[in-house]
């Protein structure tokens, strides 16, 4: 079968075409800049990129522009439309409703709805993106997959806050979690590659993109990760502060004369990688200039290697033992100056890097040497993949 999946933010969606017997994608792409001006990015596997500058004024033009493009004579994969055998849509955020990807129908697009304020930036440009899609492909069953499923499984001990228990009890907050499509599919991939047996493992991935999060996964199933009840907790990332002492945002408040959503903005957009550097939020451009001396780039490199090392310490703890831990996304899969300088802190757990495996980047492969008491792991995510296979399984 032939599989669509979307992922539609706010003013943008990617797409890939994904056949899901050879798990190839067919084709890949992105609309930017929708309801501004608009353009398509689109490239069929193995042929060229096609860049069209177009007018988008919603997501159902740019939909419709994906479509166009993908049964296109020239740079199209298909013939027609009828060859898309269903739509897998990436969905931010599930709230307790979701532990599982589900079939789209009228009462999960409410249910998916009533997680808007969750997610404000996310879900109303997912359920847009689902809405879209079900006009213009009427017959095509489509799927929900949610970031948030794969954590569902988290005991309460794990997931509830500190805070008077009826604050979850009336407004659900409480630790969710996101990345989760990633968590799972690299775990999966984990035990693949390192013969650990499911049932009775212990695996820490650290997604470590410009958004990170860190889960631990015990026999198969998420029990604690980084990102809370917003994807603004946990590690340091790109340009969001992570963990902070709450009572920070009424001093910064007081003393830069910002409301309440002013400081979060300093926290989600201006903090991070670019607030701790003072010029980039971008890892590619923190590791040249920390090579070029320059020291607020090298703290910041220096401080989330740190805070990932803390977060494994503190799951390696709460599984008592770790048989494996993984790397993935744009820094965890590509960088070897990472991942060696987080493991240069593991020694404690008898982990041992063999350098040169170390130093190869985007592909499946254990890093670690044999004689490693912890298996080390490098593993491209590929989280459409893991949604057309969630979507195959469910139609
Ligand atoms: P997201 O999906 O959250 O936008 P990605 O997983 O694509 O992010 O990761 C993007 C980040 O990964 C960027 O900060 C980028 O600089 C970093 N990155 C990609 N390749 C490398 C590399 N070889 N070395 C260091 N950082 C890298």
């Amino acid at each position: 079968m032939k599989v669509l999946v979307i992922n539609c933010g706010s003013s943008s969606l990617k797409y890939q075409l994904i056949d899901s017997e050879s798990e190839i994608a067919l084709a890949s792409g992105l609309c930017e800049r929708i309801g501004i001006d608009g353009k398509l990015i689109h490239k069929p596997t193995g042929g060229e990129k096609k860049t069209f500058d177009v007018q988008m004024d919603n997501h159902e033009v740019a939909i419709k522009l994906v479509l166009d493009a993908l049964t296109d004579k020239e740079h199209g994969v298909i013939t027609s439309l009828d060859e898309i055998g269903a739509v897998g849509h990436r969905v931010v955020h599930g709230g307790e409703k979701f532990a599982s990807s589900t079939v789209i129908t009228e009462e999960v697009l409410k249910a998916i709805e009533e997680c808007n304020e969750l997610a404000p930036l996310h879900n109303p440009a997912n359920l847009i993106g689902i809405n879209a899609c079900k006009r213009l492909m009427k017959d095509v069953p489509m799927v929900a997959v949610f970031d948030t499923a794969f954590h569902q499984t988290m005991p309460e001990k794990a997931y509830l806050y500190g805070l008077p228990y009826e604050y979850y009890e009336k407004y659900k907050i409480r630790r969710y979690g996101f990345h989760g499509t990633s968590h799972s599919y690299v775990s999966e991939r984990a035990y693949e590659m390192t013969g650990l047996d499911k049932n009775n493992s212990k695996v820490i991935v650290c997604h470590l993109g410009n958004g990170a999060s860190v889960t631990a996964v015990k026999n198969g199933e998420s029990i604690d990760t980084s990102m809370g009840l917003t994807p603004l907790e946990g590690l340091i990332m790109g340009t969001r502060s992570g963990d902070i002492d709450p009572a920070i945002i009424e001093f910064i408040a007081k003393k830069e004369n910002l409301n309440l959503s002013e400081v979060l903005n300093v926290l989600n957009k201006k903090s991070g990688m670019l607030g701790l550097s003072g010029t980039t939020s971008d890892f590619r451009d923190i590791l040249a200039a920390s090579k070029e001396g320059n020291k607020r780039a090298i703290i910041a490199w220096e401080t989330f290697a740190y805070h990932v090392t803390k977060y494994i310490g503190a799951y390696t703890a709460a599984m008592n033992g770790v048989d494996a831990i993984c790397f993935t996304a744009g820094l965890g899969e590509n960088n070897g100056a990472m991942r060696a300088l987080i493991c240069s802190y593991l020694g404690y757990l008898g982990v041992e890097l063999d350098e040169e495996l170390n130093s190869r980047y985007g592909e499946d492969l254990v890093v670690s040497t044999s004689n490693s008491k912890v298996k080390i792991c490098m593993i491209p995510t590929n989280e459409e993949l893991k949604i057309a296979r969630e979507t195959v399984a469910l139609v």
